[in-house]
């Protein structure tokens, strides 16, 4: 269902904002479901943080950047890292629906292409507060984009 949607131009516009050097979404999601080591540019985890349904984060070296899409760092740089992992809430996703899941991976690779160095931004806000608690207005935001690719 993810890879139905990403291959939508109406989803796919979300992502790539940098143009034609940009990742493809569904091939950095095909290539993250069948890799079989953490080496690869973007991997999944699970969590057990009962706040998320799912979480993203920067792995391997941490560069500095000027891509507009990066997300800021504590120390008010932007960042962009050279692979990066998805956290599944296995309680949760074993919960959701398939499209709550479908819209769970798409939400969270938008965050990827943001973190990840040379994958090329996505229109997905952070969306965590200091400490990782979910912030209820970048969720609302996401959520808006999210309906271009799922409606549940
Ligand atoms: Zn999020």
């Amino acid at each position: 269902m993810a890879m139905g949607a990403l291959a939508t131009t109406v989803c796919a516009k979300h992502f790539g904002l940098g143009g034609s050097r940009s990742m493809d979404p569904s091939t950095v999601l095909v290539r993250a479901a069948f890799a079989t080591t953490t080496v690869t540019n973007l991997f999944f985890d699970s969590t057990t943080d009962d706040r998320v349904g799912a979480s993203s984060d920067g792995q391997a070296i941490i560069v500095t950047t000027t891509d507009p899409w990066a997300y800021t760092a504590t120390d008010g740089t932007k960042i962009e890292s050279t692979r990066a992992k998805i956290s599944i809430n296995v309680s949760s996703w074993n919960n959701g629906s398939s499209t709550w899941r479908a819209g769970t991976l798409i939400h969270e690779l938008g965050h990827v292409f943001n973190m990840l160095l040379g994958a090329g931004g996505s229109d997905f806000v952070y969306d965590a507060l200091p400490g990782g608690a979910p912030n209820a207005e970048a969720e609302a935001t996401n959520a808006r984009i999210l309906r271009d690719c799922i409606q549940d």
